[in-house]
């Protein structure tokens, strides 16, 4: 029923299934791959684009909180699962059972964890998240803090009821390219290898490294260790606007609509809220079409974006509305009501990418692909 209201996204899991390819060829041999799939596999449907890469041999998941992780259990991953954010400790007995594995961050998170854990009667596999630098989640490793750090995820290694079998930490600035950046990813690298080695030296290893985001796995193949997390290239996206070109990368994601009218109106004429746009000439002709805030489009597009009809770019005219918006189909032959336009995607030799609509609203493409609504259907292609 969905289907007909005239909106949806396209999800092509060929391109997944192909970037998790191109980014896999680069990695050292040995190199384990975890697919970063929290947010709805960043707008793209957990379910589907997660059993494309398990069967593809994606070895790890992540997700961001325990229904994410319950959520990829019921659509049949069987893999890893690890939890980057916190999981109430009064949900030991979920992680143990369904087998997820949770990321600890602060002894005191850890110590609540781990008493949940024994009440429960479970054993919980846990990796250790180090702060290295995003001053987010994580044990504070930073300005010369490893050997404290180190000393607090000793205690908490020897906690019952966890079994801490990985470790890693997150980098703040991996996808710029600027000097001053690269020299602070191989800062926080550095104080990451340096609290794992005091650890290693009492004896505590971990069968888990790893540091590396999509965009570190790119650009620092040498910060590989035991496993990448990958997530914005899996989409076909690149990590920012520098690392475009840098690999071969599918845009997984084609969003459509359907043209509901077409008016011809005279100049002068008011058009939408606000009053924002008034047509210039007799004879204009303007398209309403089925997508509108509502469905993450963005109203900021308003008088501003643009999309395709008929192999043509036709800009938006006007403020965006909840559920419609208008676009000026002037010089495009043969426009009428029943056409399908590209909102992102290509069509005659024209493209509109995520990345247009970051640079159009200040802001990344992950943002752009998390926000396309939850009543847009995603149909997998
Ligand atoms: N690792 C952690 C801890 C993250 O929070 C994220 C995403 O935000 C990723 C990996 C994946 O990052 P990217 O999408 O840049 O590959």
């Amino acid at each position: 029923m969905d289907y007909l209201r005239r909106t949806w996204a396209d999800i092509d899991l060929d391109c997944i299934v192909h970037n998790y390819r191109e980014l896999k060829s680069r990695l050292t041999p040995g190199c384990r791959t975890m697919a970063v799939v929290k947010a709805d596999a960043y707008g793209h449907g957990d379910g589907y684009v997660s059993r494309a890469l398990q069967q593809e041999g994606a070895d790890w998941f992540a997700v961001s909180n325990i229904n994410e992780a319950i959520s990829l259990r019921r659509q049949e991953v069987a893999r890893p699962i690890l939890i980057l954010g916190c999981t109430p400790p009064e949900m030991a007995h979920t992680l143990a059972e369904l087998g997820i594995s949770q990321t600890v961050y602060s002894e005191e998170y850890a110590g609540e964890l781990s008493r949940a854990a024994v009440e429960q009667k479970a054993v919980i596999d846990c990796h250790v998240k180090i702060d290295t630098g995003m001053s987010r989640i994580g044990f504070f490793a930073q300005h010369g803090h490893e050997a404290r750090a180190a000393e607090e995820i000793a205690r908490v290694c020897a906690l019952p009821g966890l079994s801490c079998t990985g470790v890693f930490t997150h980098f703040a600035c991996a996808d710029e390219c600027a000097g001053d950046s690269r020299d602070y990813t191989r800062m926080q690298f550095r104080s990451f290898l340096d609290t794992v080695e005091l650890l290693e030296k009492r004896g505590i290893t971990f069968a888990l490294r790893h540091c590396c985001n999509s965009a570190a796995a790119l650009a620092y193949p040498e910060m590989h260790l035991d496993m990448v997390r990958l997530g914005v290239v899996l989409y076909g996206l690149p990590p920012s606007p520098e690392y475009a070109g840098m690999a071969d990368l599918r845009p997984a994601m084609s969003l459509y609509t359907t043209v509901t009218m077409v008016k011809t109106l005279e100049a002068g004429i008011a058009v939408s809220y606000g009053r924002r746009y008034v047509t210039e000439h007799d004879g204009q002709r303007l398209a309403s079409i089925a997508i509108g805030y509502a469905d993450g489009y963005r109203r900021n597009f308003t008088n501003k974006g643009r999309v395709i009809v008929r192999g043509q770019y036709a800009p938006i005219t006007g403020a965006v509305c909840m559920d419609q918006l208008m676009v000026d189909v002037t010089g495009i032959d043969g426009a009428r009501s029943g056409d399908v336009v590209t909102l992102i995607g290509s069509e005659g030799g024209k493209s509109i990418t995520l990345d247009d609509f970051a640079a159009l609203n200040g802001t990344i493409n992950y943002e752009e692909a998390c926000l396309i609504g939850r009543r847009v259907p995603r149909v997998y292609i």
